[in-house]
């Protein structure tokens, strides 16, 4: 079974070992460093003592050496005075054994001085007792090697001393540094564990903000592997159960969408013909209005635009449809910008001069040709001219303009009508929409033209624009890209058309 604490856990577990290792660190230390300490004092007392018990002995001796040799000649050495010494130096020597005990050299040094005081007290101490003057080389030796010890015991045990010292000084360090040493361990121990904890995290997390960038940037097959501790791991599932709801519903979203573009295509399509046939028996009424009395010429006038209207708005929703199926058809060839320009103008010029609007067509001279459909390009000039005809004022001036930029043709139309404010820019090429303003509402219209318009420059991949300052005009431009192996039309030299000649 794998293993996985939370994160909660995970930072539990790593404070608990971090405070484990820092107690028992601090312990060893303050434990060993009180004990250094303890060592310390217990030697420093012990070597007083024996240096007390060493002038001890040193005294009892002189004691000793007193008593074998009375102050004056005719007193007699007495044997219980130097008994009484004698048992002084043995208590004294007694008691420093107990303080040597665990010292070799010092123990060698006390041994040494008792036998020497042993072989005094035989060979002096005795002998003067008894009225017996010991050989003077004899007694000096020996009285000597007495005192000598006695000298060299209390330099041992000074030297002994001064060690302990320097023993306690240098373990104190050692310790400290051992203390520090397991500190800095059980810190970079904590560090270790930590990262090791961030690491943990970072991947999953990593990954995560990777899913949900690759989400937004509209990739709903995004899924994420789920790891890590368990609050991210619950994260990571609920990033993908996220992800899959997404995904159903866009699936979902695009099966209703397309059912609607297969009905309004179908319902287009079957409208068309008889729309067509009633558009077509209208205008052939109202050509042979001499049949007809005034109301029904009139009723035939009637019915024709309005079957007009109707065909056109069944054409725009089909073209629409076309365009949201991918069935919408361009075929685009290299053609030349003049020609269409002009054809465009020309066909829209007795509008212009109905509505008493100045129309100007300007083709920037040896401009090169266009890949493009020349009859789709022509009907979003032709809307896009249409446009301004209806929304400008009569007597406006309206202007088409093609002009190289970069390598792309740029077609203008711009008029000095009424123009859109910002709000309404942002959707003047949405489905539908018309601004609410009483002049466009006065005008006919479906508010398809611009939209479809947008689908076919977007079909020869070029893009479209409008622009305007509310009060002063409204310009629409759109971009295609130059034919492939377009030359520039260099037949006719650049001009400006006003409306009424040839455009
Ligand atoms: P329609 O003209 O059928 O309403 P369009 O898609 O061609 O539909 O245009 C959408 C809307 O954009 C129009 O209803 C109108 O409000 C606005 N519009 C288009 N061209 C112009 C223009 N040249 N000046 C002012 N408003 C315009």
């Amino acid at each position: 079974m794998k293993v996985n604490p939370s994160l909660t856990a995970r930072l539990r577990i790593g404070f608990l070992v971090l405070f484990a290792l820092l107690l028992i660190v601090s312990l060893l230390g303050v434990g060993r460093l009180f004990q250094i300490r303890v060592n310390y004092e217990n030697d420093i007392t012990r070597y007083f003592q024996l240096e007390l018990e060493g002038e001890r002995l040193r005294s009892a001796f002189i004691l000793e050496q007193a008593s074998a040799r009375p102050a004056t000649a005719h007193q007699k050495p007495s044997q219980a005075e130097l008994s009484s010494a004698g048992d002084s130096f043995t208590d004294a020597a007694t008691h420093a054994r107990t303080l040597t005990d665990s010292d070799t050299v010092l123990s060698a040094e006390l041994d040494q001085l008792i036998s020497s005081e042993a072989s005094w007290r035989k060979a002096v101490a005795q002998p003067l007792v008894h009225g017996t003057v010991p050989p003077p080389g004899v007694e000096r030796r020996l009285t000597s090697a007495v005192t000598n010890g006695g000298d060299s015991l209390a330099n041992q045990t000074r030297v002994a001393r001064d060690a302990s010292r320097d023993d306690a000084r240098n373990d104190t360090r050692n310790t400290t540094i051992l203390v520090a040493a397991g500190l800095g361990g059980a810190l970079l121990a904590a560090l270790i564990l930590f990262s090791g904890l961030i690491n943990s995290m970072r991947a999953p997390l990593g990954r995560l903000v990777e899913g949900a960038r690759r989400l937004a940037g509209g990739d709903l097959r995004t899924r994420v592997e789920v790891g890590g501790p368990v609050e991210i791991a619950s994260l990571g599932r609920a990033f993908n159960e996220m992800a899959n709801s997404l995904e159903r519903d866009a699936r979902e979203r695009d099966r209703v969408e397309q059912m609607k573009d297969d009905f309004v295509l179908t319902v287009s399509h079957e409208l068309r013909t008889p729309v067509t046939v009633v558009k077509g028996f209208a205008e052939m009424l109202t050509a042979q209005r001499k049949g007809l009395n005034s109301r029904q010429s009139e009723a035939a006038e009637v019915i024709a635009e309005s079957a007009a209207q109707l065909h056109k708005m069944i054409n725009d929703l089909l073209d629409l449809a076309r365009s949201d199926a991918g069935k919408l058809r361009i075929e685009p060839v290299s053609t030349p910008v003049r020609p269409l320009a002009q054809r465009v103008g020309r066909q829209m010029r007795p509008h212009f001069e109905e509505r008493d609007q100045s129309f100007t067509v300007s083709v920037e001279k040896d401009l090169p040709e266009v890949q493009a459909d020349g009859d789709r390009i022509a009907q979003v000039l032709a809307n896009l001219l249409t446009n301004a005809n209806k929304y400008a004022q009569e007597g406006a001036e309206v202007r088409l303009a093609a002009t190289r930029v970069g390598e792309e043709i740029e077609f203008a139309v711009s008029d000095n009508g009424p123009g859109l404010v910002e709000d309404e820019l942002d959707h003047v090429f949405d489905r539908f929409w018309r601004a609410e303003s009483g002049e466009t509402q006065s005008v006919g219209g479906t508010g398809l033209g611009l939209a479809i318009a947008k689908s076919v420059v977007e079909l020869h991949g070029g893009a479209i624009s409008a622009s305007s300052i509310p009060g002063e005009g409204a310009t629409f431009r759109f971009v295609l890209p130059i034919a492939t192996d377009g030359r520039p039309t260099r037949k006719a030299p650049a001009r400006r058309t006003k409306a009424g000649a040839a455009g």
